[in-house]
């Protein structure tokens, strides 16, 4: 079966993704961070992540999610963000969200980087958040 063509380039955008505030992690995730990292699974949990508290029809459901840090684009960002190669530094380890984000062959944050690149001519122009 032909694969379908990537229309995006993560090298070449400044991780808006990576800025969601909800990133979530599983038990699996952190095993993975925790042999990337050569730390046991409890200090990762607490060092590299948080408990959110999702409220949906009158429930209440706890998952782990990646911490933030400030950044100067987005106001906030993963923790694992590089602030200036707006690269993941954790890229092998990287959670399964991250990987599979964003399950489609087009990303509509780099469409609108791409779509304000040409209008200001400027191949590293980014807006600010
Ligand atoms: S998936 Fe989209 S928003 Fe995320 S780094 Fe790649 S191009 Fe940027
Ligand atoms: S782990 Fe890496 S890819 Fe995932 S949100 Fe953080 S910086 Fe982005």
């Amino acid at each position: 079966m032909k694969r379908k063509k990537i229309k995006y380039d993560c090298l070449k955008c400044t991780g808006y993704c990576c800025s969601y505030d909800r990133i979530e992690v599983s038990e699996k995730d952190i095993k993975r961070l925790a042999k990337y990292f050569g730390m046991a699974e409890q200090d990762v949990k607490s060092r590299y992540t948080k408990t959110y508290k999702l409220k949906e029809n009158n429930e209440i459901t706890l998952e782990q999610i990646l911490r933030h840090k400030k950044d100067h684009i987005f106001t906030s960002v993963c923790k694992f963000l590089d602030s200036d190669s707006r690269q993941c530094t954790i890229y092998e380890a990287r959670p399964k969200v991250c990987r599979q984000y964003p399950n489609t062959t087009r990303c509509g944050y780099y469409e609108f980087l791409k779509f304000e690149r040409k209008q200001q001519d400027d191949k590293s122009y980014y807006p600010t958040f």
